[in-house]
């Protein structure tokens, strides 16, 4: 087995076995995946040493909500963009979809590519994947927990001020099968690093029945479930008006509140400033399931839509991971959006703050996949490893480098990732892809997607144009007169 040392690292984020510290002028040393030592003066043989002067070394990110096989190919579109008689969700008169199935694959990898330069060495990612999708993911280096989402059927609006659900027992019941199929070849293959679990869509888009059958066959095979809830106004009041419930009280009926469940984004609790719903307490409800939080951020803030807030199920002891969702892909990225919404908020400089979302982002997301090995810097851990470069001005000065890293330097000043301690980013660059050929074929396939996309499938036939019209209008180019 391989030995690899990184030595004399100025700062390490060591894991003391209930939470992260800081070492100073430590060592890091792991053989094949497996990390073996973290601590100071490390005195054994090794193969390969990296060294870690003028290095911060961290675990890490886990990324518990992607959806790289798909949203790369909408960056430049859905940025200041909401359906302002839908709760300015960007859920329902978007329907942008890929031409073909390598499109989608070359949004994987462009995804995927974005996560490892950000330090992501996990992601659980969600999509209609199948198992040629899971050789893209593979095939980059990152480690993944795919998943191929079921429901009944879609939302939709064909007017732009009602959603209205195209749902059925029998499609529901054939997308969950050939789920469970897939999620069960997945984890049969005995990949390394690709892992799968179970991921009905939302409670609004599934069956009170594929909800229960979801708790079942969880139970049955042992495996872990992500289901979105509360992430848009519509939702909410759908759910009281088809069931008299709140999102997480439905999902409670059905036993998805339940420890080995992870609930996506859960914005729109009935105590959120834009529901305002009394006869609920969807806080205490999750908090004393034991279920996990899974917040993206960025997807939401974009929109003008915050957690109210992510330091409240911090501080409540409920455990909260931290996701991209869609576009950037960029886990440092969403850390600072997650505390700096969160200070916003509480009203609070000091809620959000570095060692929570950090904390979020490794540990948290941990403990969302029922992963003791990961999301830590400790001998046993995986060798899931980030290499910051201090000596990176907008690293500088270093006082604390967790909180320059969140609140300024971000991705920019990552220099080396270790998955399973293999290195896939090393000075900035991912060593799986050619990244300015992926740049090629990702214009390519995102004209094509708009193009397929828009007149044809919007309610009101409207075109690129006006649905996405330019930040700026566009000039003939004219020279100007005096
Ligand atoms: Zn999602």
């Amino acid at each position: 087995m391989s030995v690899t040392h990184i030595k004399g690292a100025d700062w390490v984020v060591g894991f003391d076995g209930s939470r992260h510290r800081y070492l100073r002028n430590a060592d890091v040393v792991f053989s094949g995946d497996t990390i073996t030592y973290v601590g100071k003066r490390y005195v054994g043989a090794a193969d390969t040493v990296v060294d870690g002067s003028g290095k911060l070394v961290h675990p890490g990110l886990i990324n518990t909500h992607g959806h790289a096989s798909m949203e790369a190919l909408k960056k430049g579109l859905l940025e200041d963009r909401g359906s302002s008689k839908l709760g300015m969700s960007g859920l329902f008169e978007y329907p942008l979809r890929a031409h073909s199935r390598d499109d989608v694959h070359v949004a994987l990898r462009a995804g995927l590519t974005e996560m490892l330069k950000s330090g992501c060495t996990t992601v659980l990612e969600e999509g209609s994947h199948d198992l040629d999708s899971v050789e893209v993911v593979e095939k980059t280096g990152i480690r993944a927990y795919t998943t191929r989402v079921y429901s009944n059927g879609r939302w939709f609006t064909s007017n732009g001020h009602r959603v209205d659900y195209d749902l059925d027992n029998a499609r529901g019941e054939k997308a969950m099968q050939e789920s469970l199929d897939f999620t069960l070849a997945v984890n049969a293959a005995g990949k390394q690093r690709i892992r799968s679990m179970l991921s009905p869509l939302s409670p609004d888009a599934c069956s009170k029945d594929i909800l229960k059958e979801t708790r079942r066959v969880a139970d049955q095979k042992g495996l872990r479930v992500h289901v979105h809830c509360s992430q848009s106004v519509p939702e909410f009041h759908e759910m009281i008006r088809r069931h008299g419930q709140t999102p997480p009280e439905v999902l409670d009926e059905c036993g998805l509140l339940a420890p080995d469940v992870s609930l996506g984004h859960l914005i729109f609790l009935n105590d959120h400033p834009w529901i305002q719903f009394q006869a609920a307490n969807d806080f205490e409800l999750v908090r004393a399931s034991g279920a996990n939080v899974d917040y993206a951020p960025w997807v939401f803030g974009r929109r003008g839509i915050i957690q109210y807030s992510f330091a409240r199920w911090a501080r409540a002891g409920v455990n909260i991971s931290l996701g991209t969702d869609s576009f950037p892909q960029d886990m440092m990225h969403v850390m600072r959006w997650a505390a700096i919404f969160s200070k916003i908020a509480d009203r609070d400089p000091h809620q959000g703050n570095a060692a929570q979302v950090f904390t979020a982002a490794t540990l948290g997301g941990a403990n969302t996949l029922g992963r003791d090995d990961l999301g830590r810097l400790a001998p046993g851990a995986k060798a899931d490893v980030v290499l910051v470069d201090l000596d990176n001005l907008w690293m500088r000065p270093v006082r604390d480098p967790l909180r320059s890293l969140v609140f300024t330097a971000t991705s920019r000043a990552v220099d080396k990732v270790f998955v399973g301690g293999e290195l896939v980013v090393d000075d900035g660059r991912v060593l799986t892809e050619d990244e300015a050929q992926l740049a090629v074929e990702l214009q390519a396939a995102a004209e094509r997607t708009l193009e397929g996309s828009f007149p044809a499938l919007d309610w009101a036939k409207r075109s690129p144009d006006e649905m996405f019209p330019y930040t700026f209008e566009l000039w003939d180019g004219e020279p100007l007169t005096t």
